[in-house]
């Protein structure tokens, strides 16, 4: 991959077109910083319209040639990437950590990820197989076969620069498409890294692409004829704006948003495993996981230990740099402006009647972009803490009376990603699962998220769209079908309904 040195002596990261790595023409760029120190790393360009139309031209020229190669070819060559990626699994893993700022165990748990939606794709010949049905009507054959839909376009987040593009990318490959990714402007280089490996891994040229920048970018993306699929994850607010413009645009999209999860603390749960199982999803890569539990909601007796034991556990956590350091627990946040953005919460909060009963404001050593874990007790519904996604590392304790009363707490919320309970009542999981009001649900277990054989099911304002990303969805997303009838006479006019064989006397 070539770089030029700007300036300011940092990397300008390239653009992947047609096979090439180019530097972008355009004089706007954004900084990439790493978190852990505060350094400048690098420079990304914010492509123009016209370089933004060149990308996209590059991917519909590849596109006959992708779409016509046979798809266990296809599948062939996320084999190679799989390969690839366990023989760099470190080099990616430590990239993340280097432009996000997560820690390394979890930048390692993210790029794992990563490789099984590979494997999940080198599985799809097996998924594309299509449907027949012969005889559905005197002399006729049904039967129906998947066809790619064109060119697919991914726009994704800062918060995990190796998974979430790879929710996408193998998925759309196999079944025969070919991709536009536009990952973060904050993340750019674990995207350049992923196309440095499927370029190695033999995708012919074209076939994926990488265009950076921000609104301009995205805009010419949504409006581009050549542009068939949208896969976007993001903020709920980005998100319906891609998902309305995308639609209104023709295309079909498939848009997740943002989350406030909640996790219900029953009475009779194991409050060691539960404290442990809520500080790692709501402190976890420092919050910025659109699963990390957001709201505790402690039901009767538990609410007094569990922030008790919450607030020692999580007041004891090490904080601090990542890049090159595993003795940390949590990790920095991705932007200066967002530690400030979540500190102010905690006022908020205070002023609302809430009260800090664990406060992650405190001076650190270095530049880097730290806060603590917080924990704020005594929240009610109507809070700003319980009502916006924080996106940090701040749990919020809401208190209830009983389960109807946490399953009225989920009914009041606008998204719908993920909820967990905390119990060893199986009625009692089983009324939260059937009807907390969201799409992903964990009993016991502090961060549901899905493995990619089964599909990410945010509801409500955490997810435009039908067909969800990952498991047999996502192959339904990035294909269309095509049925065909078929209706064949003999050579002297007969039908299926009578035919030769079946009037012919034995010898
Ligand atoms: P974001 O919405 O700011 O950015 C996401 C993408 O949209 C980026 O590529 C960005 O360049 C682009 N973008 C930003 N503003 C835009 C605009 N005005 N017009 C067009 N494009 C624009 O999100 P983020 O801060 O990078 O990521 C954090 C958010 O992502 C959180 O809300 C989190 O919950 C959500 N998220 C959701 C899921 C999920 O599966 N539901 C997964 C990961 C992250």
């Amino acid at each position: 991959m070539s770089a030029v040195e700007t300036e300011s002596s940092v990397e300008c990261v390239p653009i992947l077109s047609g096979g090439d790595w180019v530097q972008g023409k355009t004089q706007r760029t954004g900084n990439v910083y790493n978190p852990s120190n505060g350094q400048l790393i690098a420079q990304v360009p914010l492509c123009s319209v016209e370089e933004t139309n060149s990308v996209v031209q590059s991917a519909a020229n590849a596109l006959a040639e992708w779409s016509e190669t046979p798809v266990v070819e296809r599948a062939r060559v996320m084999f190679k990437m799989r390969q690839l990626m366990e023989d760099r699994f470190n080099d990616i893993a430590a990239l993340v950590t280097r432009e996000h700022g997560k820690t390394l165990a979890e930048s390692r748990a993210e790029v794992q990820r990563a490789l099984e939606m590979v494997e999940f794709s080198c599985g799809i010949p097996s998924m594309i197989v299509g449907d027949t049905m012969p005889n559905i009507a005197r002399d006729v054959d049904a039967e129906t076969n998947r066809h790619p839909v064109g060119v697919c376009v991914g726009i994704t987040p800062y918060n995990f620069p190796s998974m979430v593009p790879m929710w996408m990318i193998p998925v759309a490959l196999v079944c025969g498409n070919t991709f536009v990714l536009k990952p973060s402007e904050k993340t750019p280089l674990s995207a350049n890294l992923i196309g440095e490996l499927l370029i190695e891994a033999g995708l012919p040229a074209g076939v994926f692409n990488i265009v950076h920048g921000d609104k301009e970018c995205v805009d010419t993306l949504l409006a581009h004829p050549d542009v068939a699929a949208i896969s976007f994850v993001g903020s709920t607010p980005i998100a319906k704006y891609i998902y309305e413009v995308g639609t209104k645009n023709g295309k079909r999209v498939q848009a997740a948003g943002g989350a406030k999860n909640h996790l219900i603390i029953m009475p009779d749960a194991d409050l060691d495993l539960s404290v442990k199982a809520l500080a790692a999803s709501a402190f976890g890569c420092g919050g910025q996981r659109c699963m990390a539990g957001s709201i505790a909601v402690a039901v009767g007796s538990i609410g007094d230990p569990l922030v008790s034991e919450l607030s020692d556990l999580a007041g004891n956590m090490r904080v601090g740099p990542t890049d090159g350091n595993e003795d940390v627990d949590m990790g920095p946040l991705i932007r200066q402006e967002h530690v400030d953005r979540v500190a102010g919460f905690m006022d908020v909060a205070a002023g609302e009647g809430a009260t800090v009963a664990l406060d992650g404001r405190r001076d650190f050593a270095g530049d880097g972009f730290l806060i603590g874990p917080s924990v704020i007790d005594q929240v009610k519904t109507p809070m700003k803490v319980a009502t916006e996604e924080i996106f940090g590392p701040v749990l919020s304790v809401v208190r209830a009376n009983d389960l109807e009363s946490a399953l009225a707490i989920g009914r009041e919320c606008p998204y719908g990603n993920g909820a967990s309970i905390f119990t060893r009542d199986g009625y009692a999981a089983r009324q939260f699962k059937r009807h907390f009001n969201a799409g992903m649900i964990g009993i016991n277990v502090g961060v549901p998220a899905p493995m990619p054989w089964f599909p990410f099911t945010g509801w409500n304002e955490s997810f435009f769209g039908d067909l969800h990303i990952q498991g047999v969805e996502s192959m339904q997303f990035y294909t269309r079908q095509k049925m065909t009838l078929t209706r064949w006479f003999g050579s002297t006019g007969e039908s299926h309904a009578d035919p030769v064989w079946k009037t012919e006397k034995k010898a």
